[in-house]
């Protein structure tokens, strides 16, 4: 697991997969396994509570907004945030169109309501961010909806866009608790488990408590935020095991790394290890993303010839590094390089990397 460079799932901290494998034979307070203990219990709704309220610590989040724990990944959250936002509005919403996921997000919003496509990095094959100057915003969007980080073309905003009068809406999924943020300059930040925070089956949703004021009429409750926040993440049956395993993360986050600070200064840390080899070997390896939208979590670069990548990826996995090979969307190389993955596996993949090519 140290070497696995897998793009989703990511891998996870040791201390975690060593508590989850005890809770999987017995909880300890509890005395059952993690698979048997009812949602309904009091430990469960105990769990939930110190989760959220580590979540809360970490992001310095005040009590204007609420913390959600859902189903359905970030896809379903392409849904609900128009139909939340966007329906009935009578207001055009903004989407930056900057990589695959974020134009993954764009065809759900069109069916609830106008979408204007702000900027598209599609032209210049998703590998950079657009500049202050090229976004025009208009005044009243219903929200403007980015990726902080798109997994797939490893490229990352470093600053938050949009303006402050109208509401930003964030799929954080590849980079959440990676550094810190503000998080009163959003409305809605979601993320699924996937990357940094755990296995799949829950997705995390920070949304201003106002947004709940006026909602359609006409959503299914499953689908109104309301719903969730009135049953405190227990509408229905939640994914138990994928919860503990993020209350975990984020102790792990707060007591071991020291904060979201802490983590972001190690990401820096192990990102450049790559980055640095990356450029050494110019005639080796090339960098997908413009150097100054370079992910700190997706390292993607690509090398000469198709039968290079497949002599590379051969070369690493004799070195017991996996999960490298790009996203089946845009081939290359990926080396996904989330929170849990300690930066000496990192070194690791550097050392490969640079012996590869002749160094
Ligand atoms: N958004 C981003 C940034 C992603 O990386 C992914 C998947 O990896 C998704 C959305 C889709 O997430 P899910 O499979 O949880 O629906």
């Amino acid at each position: 697991n140290a070497l696995n460079f897998s793009g989703g799932p990511g891998a996870l901290p040791a201390v975690v997969l060593a508590a989850t494998q005890q809770a999987i034979h017995a909880v300890p307070e509890v005395g059952l396994s993690i698979l048997g203990i009812s949602h309904r219990s009091d430990w469960f709704a105990e769990l939930l509570a110190t989760t959220e309220r580590d979540i809360r610590t970490l992001l310095n989040l005040p009590d204007s907004y609420a913390v959600l724990f859902l189903q359905g990944g970030a896809t379903l959250q392409f849904s609900m945030i128009p139909m939340l936002l966007l329906r009935g509005s009578g207001r055009v919403a903004e989407y930056l169109r900057t990589g695959y996921w974020s134009a993954k997000s764009i065809p759900p919003a069109q069916l609830e309501g106008a979408v204007r496509v702000l900027w598209d990095g599609e032209a210049s094959g998703f590998r950079r961010l657009p500049t202050a100057d090229e976004l025009h915003y208009a005044p009243d969007a219903a929200y403007l909806h980015y990726v902080s980080n798109e997994t797939v073309e490893g490229v990352q905003f470093h600053q938050c866009v949009g303006r402050d009068e109208v509401r930003r809406i964030c799929d954080m999924s590849s980079d959440f608790l990676s550094r810190p943020f503000d998080p009163e300059r959003f409305d809605l930040v979601y993320a699924h488990a996937q990357k940094n925070l755990g296995p799949a089956g829950v997705t995390l949703v920070v949304i201003r408590r106002s947004l709940l004021d006026q909602v359609p009429p006409d959503l299914p409750e499953i689908l109104d935020y309301r719903a969730h926040l009135r049953a405190h993440s227990i509408y229905n049956t939640p994914p138990v095991l994928a919860i503990y395993v993020v209350a975990q993360v984020v102790r792990w986050l707060l007591e071991d790394i020291g904060g979201l600070a802490a983590m972001d200064a190690l990401n820096q840390r192990k990102a450049a290890t790559l980055y640095r080899v990356i450029d050494q070997y110019p005639d080796v390896y090339e960098g997908w993303a413009a150097p100054e939208h370079r992910s700190l979590m997706n390292v993607v670069f690509r090398l000469a010839t198709a039968e290079q990548e497949a002599a590379f990826l051969q070369h690493a996995a004799a070195a017991g590094c996996s999960g490298l090979r790009g996203h089946r969307a845009l081939g290359g190389i990926r080396a996904s390089i989330y929170n849990g993955l300690p930066l000496a596996s990192v070194e690791r993949l550097a050392e490969v990397m640079e012996a590869f090519a002749g160094g």
